[in-house]
């Protein structure tokens, strides 16, 4: 009756290989394993007993769901950042060094003065690091966006509070602040930005990841979730080799949105996030 009506049911045993290959896809992505479990489960789940046409094989039918549900979960939540609050809006940039902060704080600023003629200011907190602080005047400077300039011998949050003082009395629209990053994280490193975070407020924290990051994005995620409540995630180097398997861990870790992808070194490669086509690469 069934072939005649032309459609058939997913089984366990017809689903089982096709997620076994997506499994072994979504390691080799260097999705966390914690998340491929977790994603393989959903999946069985949600798609034993469903029925579907015969034109296609179970496998076909599979991957077709697979690739939605993928672009569904990481997609969950996308939208523009938020400016509506009251000005200054502040934007808290965190995540671990050489993940694309400063590069990223850069791109925001051009996007926000160029795409909604906002008046931004650009603070570094980055007190460890003076080439940092060096690295974002120039990007500033570049960029013709007003830049705070940090005192290196003052404590982090110090400077976070002066830059958001500043922010009010000249009336800027946007404050983007960018922080220290270590190379792992370390406490005293979570203990500053959350002190940070509760001396300016902000609007929008963002933790940047490198997308070709692995576990080390999984742990940075982790930890930067645990200390801040993250409103959104910005995901770097997307136009790298990496299959960028991060992008999902990074989702379901933080719980927060994919909100942005960088797209390369310069100012300008800097997108709304795409779900379709990170998931694409990530199933291979
Ligand atoms: P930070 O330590 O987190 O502030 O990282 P940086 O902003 O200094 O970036 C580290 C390196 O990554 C620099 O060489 C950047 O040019 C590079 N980078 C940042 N974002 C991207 C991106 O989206 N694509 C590529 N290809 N490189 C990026």
């Amino acid at each position: 009756m069934e072939s005649l009506r032309g459609r058939g049911r997913l089984t366990e045993e017809n689903i089982a290989d096709t997620l076994r290959q997506v499994r072994m896809a979504l390691l080799e992505a260097d999705v966390a394993l914690p998340v491929v479990k977790g994603f393989v489960d959903t999946i069985r789940a949600k798609v034993v007993g469903q029925e579907f046409d015969k034109s296609l094989t179970p496998g076909q039918m599979l991957v077709k769901l697979i690739h939605d549900e993928l672009i569904a979960l990481m997609g969950a939540g996308v939208r523009p950042l938020n400016l509506r609050a009251q000005p200054p809006v502040v934007i808290l940039l965190a995540g671990l060094q050489g993940a694309g902060k400063t590069t990223s704080a850069g791109k925001l600023a051009k996007w926000l003065k160029e795409n909604e003629r906002k008046k931004v200011l650009l603070a570094s907190t980055d007190v460890y690091r003076p080439a940092a602080i060096l690295q974002l005047e120039r990007l500033a400077a570049q960029l013709d966006v007003a830049f705070f300039p940090s005192d290196p011998k003052k404590p982090a949050v110090t400077l976070a509070k002066e830059a958001l003082t500043e922010a009010k009395q000249a009336l800027y629209d946007v404050l983007i602040v960018d922080t220290a990053g270590r190379l792992h994280v370390d406490d005293e490193m979570m203990v500053e930005i959350k002190d940070i975070a509760g001396a300016v407020s902000p609007t929008e924290t963002l933790f940047v990841v490198d997308s070709m990051a692995g576990q080390d994005a999984v742990n940075a995620a982790k930890a930067f979730g645990a200390a801040l409540t993250l409103t959104g995630v910005v995901l770097t180097k997307t136009d790298g080799d990496a299959r960028g398997g991060a992008a999902l861990s990074v989702r379901q870790i933080t719980g927060a949105p994919i909100l942005f992808m960088g797209t390369g070194e310069k100012t300008d490669a800097l997108e709304p996030f795409h779900a379709e086509r990170v998931a694409s690469r990530i199933l291979g």
